[in-house]
């Protein structure tokens, strides 16, 4: 049902603005979601490896998923290797086109309308302007959820400002023998980020990395050891850092949008539906009070941040430290760590969405103690070489 006032407007129908969509009508909220795009989920920009429980966030059928994972296999491609195997599902690998679509499904079957083909490209007070299907339009609201990914045309509408760090992903998915069980992560064949082979079954993976700099030139170095036949070639962008504001005249913003992927990943699944689920609260809290001020919409920033700011905060950290070191660097980091103590905490430990708690596990191990002389180690010698980077992050 079209509304003339609505509740809430969502811009994007990726996973944040469909679960988004989804959480604001369940609440009774009159929802419209708005899409450029005239198919939901295309063009696929994603691994598609989600955690077990970012896959449960999205709160969806199996209908999605091509393969389980247990494991993750680091290679540093000088000899160095590390093999952490749950032996039980840690991860799954999904078409995130198939996803998207569920997602956004359940989001119309729970009241909320959709728009697609139509871009959003102004705002004037509580109204949104679009261009589309219907033509030229201008809709009222009372709350906007941004949630238009990595480039939020919607945040410099509205003069907000940006995450300032980008990283260049590109992924392509090839024919080779893996082993399906296992993700692999490269750490060096990106100079500051890591790339991946990720198994969609035992003769098909998807290979990538991301990279601040260069990413095109280190993908084909890359790619060309796994044969490059390609029948899907991915790219995109992911912004690291959250932006300094999350909320904001009348709005609030979600997923990538805001700049919630995880710096340790890229993955940004997780955090955008939990971010979503937030909004939908306050959204929620905002439209029974009729208060749409800054000081209402603050408490999605104090919710979000609760849940997990600290872990994108250990995530920044975590990848400054990645920065500093060097290919043999890395090696001697996977070597250090073969350890059966650390393998085994890990195992038991690690969480892909929230690796803080692993992080202070570890801290206290004595051969991650010598890991982390390497990184300290590797801080000072740039700072020696004049090599020491003083952007932001
Ligand atoms: C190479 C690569 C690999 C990745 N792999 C993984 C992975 O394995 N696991 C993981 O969790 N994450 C991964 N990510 C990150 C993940 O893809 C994103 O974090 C996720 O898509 C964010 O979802 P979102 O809904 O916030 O934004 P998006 O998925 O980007 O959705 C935004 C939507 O808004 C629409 N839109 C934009 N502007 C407008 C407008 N003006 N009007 C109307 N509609 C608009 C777009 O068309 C799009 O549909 C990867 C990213 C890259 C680049």
């Amino acid at each position: 049902m079209w509304h003339l006032v609505w509740d809430v407007v969502v811009v994007g129908a990726g996973p944040s603005g469909s679960a988004a969509a989804r959480a604001c009508a369940e609440k009774g909220l009159a929802t419209l979601c708005i899409e450029e795009h005239g198919t939901i989920g295309y063009p696929v920009q994603c691994a598609g490896l989600l955690s077990t429980s970012a896959f449960a966030e999205c709160d969806v059928s199996r209908q999605s998923v091509q393969n389980e994972v247990s494991g993750a296999r680091m290679v540093s491609d000088l000899g160095g290797e590390l093999l952490f195997d749950a032996r039980t599902t840690k991860a799954y690998v999904v078409d995130r086109c198939r996803l998207d679509l569920e997602m956004a499904r359940k989001a119309a079957d729970a009241g909320a309308e959709f728009l697609m083909k139509t871009s959003v490209f102004g705002v004037r007070g509580s109204c949104i302007l679009t261009r589309g299907v219907r033509g030229r339009e201008e809709i009222p609201f009372r709350l906007l959820i941004a949630a238009d990914g990595p480039r939020s045309s919607v945040a410099r509408m509205l003069g907000l400002r940006r995450p300032e760090v980008y990283l260049a992903g590109v992924q392509a998915e090839v024919p080779c023998a893996v082993d399906p069980r296992y993700v692999e992560l490269h750490p060096n064949a990106s100079p500051d980020f890591f790339g991946w082979v990720i198994p969609v079954s035992g003769a098909r993976a998807r290979v990538g990395l991301c990279a601040r700099e260069g990413a095109k030139d280190c993908f084909d170095r890359f790619i060309a050891r796994y044969g490059g036949n390609s029948l899907h070639l991915a790219s995109g962008v992911i912004p690291l850092g959250v932006m300094p504001q999350t909320y904001g005249r009348r709005a609030l913003f979600v997923g990538d949008a805001a700049g919630f992927a995880k710096p340790t990943s890229g993955g940004g699944i997780y955090t955008g539906v939990r971010s979503a689920k937030h909004a939908a609260d306050v959204a929620a809290a905002c439209c029974a009070r009729k208060t749409f001020d800054d000081e209402s919409l603050k408490d999605y920033e104090r919710r979000w941040m609760d849940d997990f700011g600290k872990e994108l905060d250990i995530g920044m950290k975590a990848l400054r430290m990645r920065r500093k070191m060097t290919p043999e660097d890395i090696d001697r980091f996977c070597r250090a760590l073969n350890n059966p103590d650390v393998i085994e905490t890990i195992v038991r430990h690690g969480d892909m969405d929230r690796p803080g708690a692993l992080i202070r596990r570890l801290a206290l191990k004595p051969a991650l103690i010598r890991a982390m002389g390497i990184l300290f180690a590797s801080g000072v010698r740039q700072i020696l070489t004049g090599q020491e980077n003083h952007h932001a992050w």
